[in-house]
């Protein structure tokens, strides 16, 4: 195979597990979950009938409730963005329970429009915006950067980024996914230039308001709606004979929907399946990722919204990135277990 890094037979999927810190609402709650950073495992106890039991999962890496926002980006996403800056499309996905540190990993805390340095909770959307700027002004490449952001709600798109449309459109107005050989459009999605790094933060804040307004307008839960935001770079490029050519590099920065979404519907323990439970693009997203990883034939990319969304970032020469969050507690303990199954099966 000639592709490089993380990669195993040509397949460029990389499976991050990030455990977070216990918080308030766990109480006393044991921990029942051990990181052990530099073997890249993660063993996971649990006490049936007196007897401890344990199981363990390795990864590509393990990020510790000691690891920060900086460790975890300069380990695991800079040479992915890095990708992206050379013209590849690459994806990067939260995935885990509600509440586990998706949206504290993809977009961070605190971190309103800044100047200068990044605060240390920024997450992974402002420190790669970050670092595609300074690379591009570093290198004075003749570039443009566009970004667009979209979230899927039960199968249906919205444009976040879309101010003019009011909030009753907004349920109505149904974004068309168009595609052909050269890749996705999404007709009639807003795709900003972008001229600065604050200029994205700006938009990122935007489209993070909006997400919320329409949550309560519309009876949303967020816990089961995606957001993708993708950030696309043209760099113009001279060659040796004098040619000028484009390079198109595209990075999907996606905030799954929670991972109980696809547990609670599934009829693991013989359990009815919870009617309108289903998360139809988080179920099927995992069905393509096992395809691509187990080379095992037709890949299902037209089963739901956002596979179909990010076909042109999923496979072929494209990199990928899932970073599993889970919480170190025993409250969470079903949930942590399926969570490092889904993601270890991504492997
Ligand atoms: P999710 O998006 O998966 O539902 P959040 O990102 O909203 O979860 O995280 C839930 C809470 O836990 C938030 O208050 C968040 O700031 C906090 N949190 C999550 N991960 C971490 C972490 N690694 N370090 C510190 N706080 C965290
Ligand atoms: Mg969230």
């Amino acid at each position: 195979s000639s592709s490089k890094g993380g990669s195993k037979d040509g397949v460029n999927v990389q499976v991050v597990l990030r455990c977070r810190p216990r918080n308030g609402i766990e109480g006393r709650s044991p921990e029942v979950v051990s990181c052990y950073e530099s073997r890249r495992e993660v063993v996971l106890h649990q006490n049936v009938a007196g007897k401890q039991q344990s199981r363990t999962f390795m990864f590509d890496k393990v990020f510790g409730p000691g690891a920060n926002q900086t460790s975890l980006y300069d380990q695991a996403i800079v040479p992915i963005v890095a990708e992206a800056l050379q013209g590849f499309n690459c994806t990067i996905f939260a995935y885990g329970q509600t509440g586990t540190g998706k949206t504290y990993t993809m977009e961070g805390a605190n971190c309103g429009a800044s100047e200068g340095d990044l605060p240390n909770d920024a997450g992974v959307i402002p420190r790669a915006v970050k670092q595609i700027f300074d690379h591009l002004e570093r290198s004075q490449i003749d570039s443009s950067v566009r970004v667009s952001f979209l979230e899927v709600y039960n199968e249906e798109l919205t444009d976040l980024l879309d101010v003019d449309d009011g909030m009753q459109q907004a349920a109505r107005s149904k974004l068309k996914i168009m595609e052909d050989k050269t890749g996705v459009v999404v007709q009639g999605l807003e795709d900003c230039i972008v001229n600065d790094a604050a200029e994205i933060y700006q938009v990122l804040e935007r489209g993070s308001a909006k997400r919320v307004k329409a949550e309560t307008l519309l009876n949303k839960q967020s816990s089961r709606s995606h957001s993708i935001f993708t950030i696309t770079i043209h760099i113009k490029e001279t060659t040796s004979e004098g040619e000028d050519v484009v390079k198109i590099g595209k990075l999907n920065l996606v905030d799954l929907a929670g991972s109980e979404c696809i547990s609670r519907s599934g009829a693991k323990d013989g359990r009815a399946r919870e009617a309108g439970s289903i998360n139809q693009s988080l179920l099927t997203l995992g069905r393509v990722i096992n395809t691509l990883v187990e080379h095992s034939g037709h890949i299902p990319y037209r089963d739901s919204k956002l596979t179909r969304l990010l076909r042109d970032s999923l496979g072929g020469r494209t990199k990928t990135c899932i970073i599993a969050t889970i919480s170190p507690t025993a409250m969470c303990h079903e949930e942590t277990l399926s969570t490092l199954d889904y993601a270890h099966r991504a492997k």
